[in-house]
């Protein structure tokens, strides 16, 4: 082949960035890598999901950026496959197709009273506070300042997010890149409780020490968990005595439970073995019906019918993310991934030529940043291997120019990497007028509009 390998990576998280990296890196064959977002920026969750007062980890996304540097990669955001261009468009354009668009859907709770006014998805809320372009602004406009207790359900990383995103004040969130605009409706809050609800018990719970522990230091808020749910039984104890990171969570909850309130204005009371089993309300959610669980012995839990009542008028319910299917694409909707071989897409059993996974969207959405590194990798040594043995399908497919020409021709305003470098100025500079590294522009508007400049 006298031309570069053209290879479509759908999704600029950091699966995709990883992908991409990894293409550009290898020096068996020229690649050129073009990275399709739906989004006019790149980085996905790291921009999208990562905490904003999590500087050092966002800051990932400054690697991330380092790959669109490299020769061969091209940034093509504002362009959303299934809606603007098909699969099937792509194979004409490219040798191959990786898809890396994540699993960025809520999981629901599939109780009564979870579709009432005030009971939200953590997507949602997430999506509204990092000033993603898609998030209901009006809906969070409204609820925060006319809430006073939240329940927010779910004991993991996002659920501490959540928490302490609502806990905080805003001026512990005054350095963050969040939009002005979520600053400001944060600022109206008259949030006084938070209850983290775990229908599991404290030796079951998926936190990181590090983003659990945090809760437990701030400024305005008192941490309270009630010592009767500290309950362990032998698969607990078995849990703690093997896994480290466990063994810290449990010490940090113990110690939770000894401390008298220092009178803070806000309590983040944290609960386990605690099941929402329905939402209740009359226009808006103002209940949570909680039923007690016991562990069952074996790391799960059994519900013991003891019900009790925690006032709530917002909602947040945080069990998971799980993925969707795209036209054209095999996809397992049970486990919510597609169905793949080593990263080689698979229809019945068998590898569709030239397509290829990673990411979420792969493996579902378990991990941290770094463990899309290495599956990403995983996945372009399987494009790569097939690319030497000749089973990539095509190999006419059109150029760089050709496929610029088709985006243009239906109108699509596509964001280049120089159109994302000047929308990264534009947000540095707005940043900068209120002592800020950086505030996000939340608009598609405002993007493309900062993008052209
Ligand atoms: C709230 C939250 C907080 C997190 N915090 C941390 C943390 O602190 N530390 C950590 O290590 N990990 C964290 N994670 C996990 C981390 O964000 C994920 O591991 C990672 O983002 C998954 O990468 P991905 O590329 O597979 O998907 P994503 O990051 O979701 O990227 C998918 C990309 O595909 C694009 N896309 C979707 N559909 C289409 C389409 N049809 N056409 C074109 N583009 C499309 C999206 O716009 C997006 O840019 C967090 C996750 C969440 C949800």
């Amino acid at each position: 082949m006298t031309r570069p390998l053209r290879i479509a990576v759908i999704g600029s998280g950091p699966s995709g960035m990883y992908a991409a990296d990894a293409l550009a890196s290898q020096s068996d064959v020229e690649v050129s890598v073009d990275v399709i977002d739906r989004l006019p920026v790149p980085f996905g969750l790291v921009r999208y999901g990562v905490a904003p007062d999590h500087l050092s980890i966002r800051s990932v996304r400054d690697t991330l950026d380092k790959v669109l540097d490299k020769p061969g990669v091209r940034f093509i955001g504002n362009v959303e496959v299934g809606r603007d261009i098909s699969l099937a468009e792509l194979h004409d354009y490219f040798d191959g197709v990786i898809l890396t668009y994540g699993a960025s859907r809520d999981r629901r709770l599939e109780i009564e009273g979870e579709d009432l006014d005030g009971s939200v998805a953590a997507t949602d809320f997430v999506a509204w506070y990092c000033g993603h372009p898609d998030a209901d602004r009006a809906t969070f406009e409204r609820l925060i300042p006319s809430s006073t207790s939240v329940a927010v359900v779910g004991v993991g990383n996002v659920a501490i997010d959540v928490t302490r995103v609502l806990a905080k004040t805003v001026a512990e969130l005054d350095d963050t890149d969040m939009p002005q605009h979520v600053l400001d409706t944060l600022g109206t809050s008259r949030i006084t409780d938070i209850h983290l609800l775990g229908r599991r018990g404290p030796a079951q719970a998926t936190f990181t020490t590090k983003e659990l522990r945090e809760l437990g230091e701030l400024l305005d808020a008192d941490v309270i968990v009630d010592p009767a749910d500290l309950a362990f039984d032998a698969a607990s104890d078995e849990v703690i005595r093997t896994d480290k990171a466990i063994a810290r969570n449990v010490e940090v909850i113990k110690e939770w439970s000894t401390r008298v309130p220092a009178g803070r204005s806000r309590r983040v009371h944290v609960h386990f073995l605690a099941r929402p089993v329905e939402l209740r309300g009359d226009d808006r959610v103002r209940e949570v019906v909680v039923e007690r669980t016991a562990l069952d012995g074996s790391g799960g839990v059994t519900g013991t019918g003891e019900l009790t009542i925690i006032a709530a008028d917002f909602v947040v319910r945080s069990v998971g993310y799980r993925g969707t299917g795209l036209d054209d694409v095999p996809f397992d909707a049970k486990r919510g991934v597609i169905p793949n071989a080593e990263g080689r897409v698979e229809r019945d059993g068998k590898a569709v030529p030239g397509e290829y996974v990673a990411g979420w969207i792969k493996r579902g959405p378990t991990g941290i940043i770094g463990t899309n590194k290495k599956d990403a990798n995983a996945t372009v040594a399987s494009l790569m291997a097939d690319a030497e043995s000749g089973a990539l399908p095509s190999a006419s497919a059109g150029s760089a120019r050709e496929f610029d020409d088709l985006l243009a021709s239906r109108g699509i305003a596509a964001v280049s990497t120089a159109g994302w470098r000047s929308i990264d100025a534009a947000e540095r500079a707005l940043g900068a007028t209120a002592g800020r590294a950086r505030t996000t522009i939340h608009e598609t508007g405002a993007l493309l509009a900062a993008s052209a400049d």
